[in-house]
C-alpha cells in the first residue's frame, strides 16, 4: 500500500545495471556522451543557485581529488549512465563556477523533485556506507570498492561486503480519534512526531513496533499493521510505517528515550496541516511520519 503522495527519497526509475559492471563496461559508461554525474562532499550535495542538482559529465571530474570509492555508478536512467562523485575537498567545487554550493540533504529534501531527491539520497547513503566500512570486518585489512561501488571486497580474505540498510519501525499509536506522538529531547519545544525504533535481531517489524511503544511510553498496543515504507538516507534506514492500536491512555514515559509524549485528536492534527492552529510543530511533508499522520486524519 502506498500513501496518496509519493514517498520522498524513493521512486527514481533507475536500473541498477547489476550485470553491466565490469571494468570495461563501467569505462564505456563513463565515456558515454550522455552520461551524467552528481557531486557530493561529506554527504552534502552540489547544487546551483536555483537549488537544483548540478550534473556534470563524469570526465569533467577526472583529475579531481575523489574520495573512496571513486566514481560511484548509480545505474541507468532508461539508458543514460548516472554516476556520483564525492570530492575530498569542497574547494574543488570552485572549479565548477562560483554559483554552486554544497547543501545538506535535509535542506534539499523539501526543494528537490522526487527523481533528483532519490538519486541524491541513494548517493549519500552509499558514500556514507563506504566511508564507514573502509576496513574488512572479518580481518581488519583495507577493503576495495567493487563493481562501481555497489559492494566492497577484502583483498586479504576475499570477503564481500554489501551496503547495509537498517530497518526501523515507525508507528502511529491510535486510540479512537486520538493518536500518540512523542518529542525527542534533541528536538525543539513543541515538535512532535511518530514514535520509532530500530528492529532488533530476531524480531518482526510488528514485534519491534509493540516493544518500542511499550519501552518508550509504557502502553501495550495490538494489531500492528504495516502501511508503507521510506528509504531514509541519514545515513541508511528503511523506515517501515505502521499503525497500531490501544485502549490505554495513561503513559509511563522513559525519559531516556523521549522527552514527552501527548495524545492529539484528528481535529488538532488536521488544523496543524491546514495552518488553522499551531498546537504543535508537525514533521515536514517529506517524512514518512507526516504521511502516516496525513493518511490517518483523512481516513
Ligand atoms: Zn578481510
Amino acid at each position: 500500500m502506498s500513501p496518496d503522495t509519493p514517498i520522498a527519497f524513493a521512486g527514481a526509475p533507475i536500473d541498477l545495471a547489476e550485470n553491466q559492471r565490469t571494468t570495461e563496461e563501467l569505462t564505456a559508461f563513463t565515456k558515454d556522451k550522455r552520461a551524467k554525474a552528481i557531486v557530493l562532499n561529506e554527504g552534502k550535495i552540489l547544487v546551483g543557485e536555483d537549488g537544483k542538482l548540478i550534473d556534470l559529465h563524469p570526465t569533467a571530474l577526472i583529475g579531481k581529488n575523489i574520495y573512496d570509492p571513486g566514481p560511484l555508478f548509480l545505474g541507468l536512467d532508461v539508458d543514460i549512465p548516472l554516476f556520483a562523485f564525492s570530492l575530498a575537498a569542497p574547494e574543488e567545487a570552485d572549479l565548477f563556477g562560483d554559483r554552486v554550493s554544497f547543501q545538506s540533504l535535509r535542506k534539499l529534501a523539501s526543494m528537490l523533485g522526487s527523481h533528483d531527491l532519490s538519486l541524491a539520497g541513494r548517493a549519500k547513503s552509499l558514500f556514507d556506507w563506504h566511508r564507514a566500512h573502509k576496513f574488512c570486518a572479518m580481518c581488519g585489512k583495507e577493503s576495495k570498492p567493487k563493481s562501481g561501488g555497489v559492494s566492497r571486497r577484502c583483498p586479504n580474505c576475499s570477503t564481500d561486503h554489501f551496503p547495509r540498510v537498517n530497518p526501523v519501525a515507525i508507528m502511529l499509536v491510535i486510540n479512537g480519534d486520538k493518536c500518540l506522538l512523542g518529542r525527542s529531547a534533541a528536538w525543539p519545544e513543541g515538535a512532535f512526531s511518530a514514535l520509532a525504533g530500530f528492529v532488533s535481531a530476531g524480531e518482526t517489524i510488528e514485534e519491534a513496533c509493540q516493544r518500542e511503544v511499550f519501552e518508550e511510553v509504557g502502553i501495550k498496543v495490538t494489531k500492528p499493521v504495516y502501511k508503507f515504507c521510506q528509504p531514509w538516507p541519514y545515513p541508511s534506514q528503511l523506515m517501515m510505517g505502521m499503525y497500531c492500536f490501544t485502549d490505554e491512555t495513561e503513559m509511563t514515559i522513559d525519559t531516556k528515550e523521549i522527552a514527552e509524549a501527548r495524545w492529539f485528536t484528528k481535529e488538532t492534527i488536521k488544523g496543524v496541516f491546514d495552518g488553522a492552529n499551531t498546537d504543535f510543530v508537525c514533521p515536514p511533508d517529506f517524512t514518512i511520519a507526516h504521511q502516516l499522520m496525513k493518511e490517518w486524519v483523512n481516513s
